[in-house]
C-alpha cells in the first residue's frame, strides 16, 4: 500500500517496528519517481493519454504521472513487471490496477497469501500486500508498451535503488522478459554478477543468484498471454507458491 503520498509507515511499522529507516526511504524514492522527467517521449505520452482518456473511463481522473512501487518494505517478495498500462497504472496511479493484467494478477497474489484482497481498483481501496513489493523496470506508460532502450536505461537506477532498500528479499520474480532482462541489468551494473550466461528467461524458470536470493520467471500477465492460455492462473500461482516457499515464508 506504499504509493507515493500513502501513509507508507503504519503497516511497516506493525510488521518490522526495529527498522523503519527502509520504509522512509522507499517512500522517499516513490517522490522523486513520481516527480521524474527524464523521459519526454514516455511523460508526453502518458499525459496525453491521461487527457484524451478511454471513453469508458471519461469520467475518471487519471493518474498521468510516473506510477511508484506499491506495497510491504519488509517485503521478502519482490514482483517485477515491464510498465505501467495505458489506461490501468496510468490510470489510477497503482502497479497493475486498472486493467487486465491486474485483474488476472491481484486475485492471484490473494490466493497466494500477498494480498489482502482479490481485486485491486484504486488507490484507496484499502488494499494491503504482505512480504510482497510491487515495481516495474519502466515506470511511465509507453507507447505499444514498448520502451525504447534508453527510457529502460533511464529508469533503471530506480530499481537499483529499490532493491537496495528493501534488504529482506530473498525471491524476485519478474513478469516477462523485458522485465527478466532489466533484473539481470541491476544485477550486472551492481558488480552482483559479470555476465548472464545460463540465465536464461521461461516460465517458472529460477535461478540461484548473489546476494542470499532466488530470481524466478514468470511469462507477463497480459490479455495477450492470458486470453490466449499461454499463461493460466494454476501456472501463475505455481510460480507465487514457488517464490513464497524459496522466500522462506510459510504458506498463508
Ligand atoms: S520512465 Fe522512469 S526515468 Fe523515464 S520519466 Fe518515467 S520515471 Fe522517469
Amino acid at each position: 500500500m506504499y504509493a507515493a503520498d500513502a501513509p507508507q509507515t503504519c503497516i511497516y511499522n506493525l510488521l518490522v517496528p526495529e527498522n523503519p529507516a527502509n520504509a522512509a526511504a522507499l517512500a522517499a524514492l516513490n517522490r522523486r519517481v513520481v516527480a521524474c522527467e527524464r523521459c519526454p517521449r514516455l511523460r508526453s505520452h502518458c499525459t496525453a493519454v491521461a487527457l484524451n482518456k478511454r471513453r469508458m473511463y471519461r469520467e475518471c481522473e487519471y493518474w498521468g504521472k510516473p506510477v511508484p512501487s506499491f506495497g510491504d518494505p519488509a517485503a521478502r517478495v519482490l514482483f517485477v513487471g515491464l510498465a505501467p498500462g495505458a489506461h490501468g497504472s496510468n490510470r489510477t496511479g497503482r502497479p497493475f490496477t486498472g486493467d487486465g493484467s491486474g485483474d488476472f494478477l491481484y486475485p492471484l497474489l490473494h490466493r497466494a497469501g500477498f494480498a489482502s484482497q482479490p481485486n485491486s481498483t484504486h488507490r484507496d481501496d484499502g488494499m494491503v500486500l504482505r512480504d510482497a513489493w510491487i515495481t516495474a523496470v519502466v515506470r511511465c506508460a509507453p507507447p505499444d508498451n514498448k520502451p525504447l532502450p534508453g527510457e529502460l536505461a533511464a529508469c533503471a537506477p530506480f530499481l537499483d535503488e529499490e532493491v537496495a532498500a528493501l534488504p529482506r528479499v530473498r525471491a524476485v520474480v519478474c513478469f516477462g522478459k523485458i522485465a527478466f532482462d532489466g533484473f539481470l541489468s541491476h544485477l550486472v551494473r551492481t558488480g552482483q554478477i559479470t555476465r548472464r550466461t545460463g540465465l536464461v528467461f521461461g516460465h517458472a524458470a529460477e535461478y540461484r543468484v548473489p546476494g542470499d536470493r532466488w530470481l524466478l520467471a514468470s511469462y507477463h500477465p497480459s490479455l495477450q498471454n492470458t486470453n490466449t492460455g499461454k499463461l493460466t492462473p494454476a501456472m501463475m500461482l505455481q510460480v507465487f507458491r514457488r517464490a513464497r516457499r524459496l522466500a522462506g515464508i510459510s504458506a498463508p
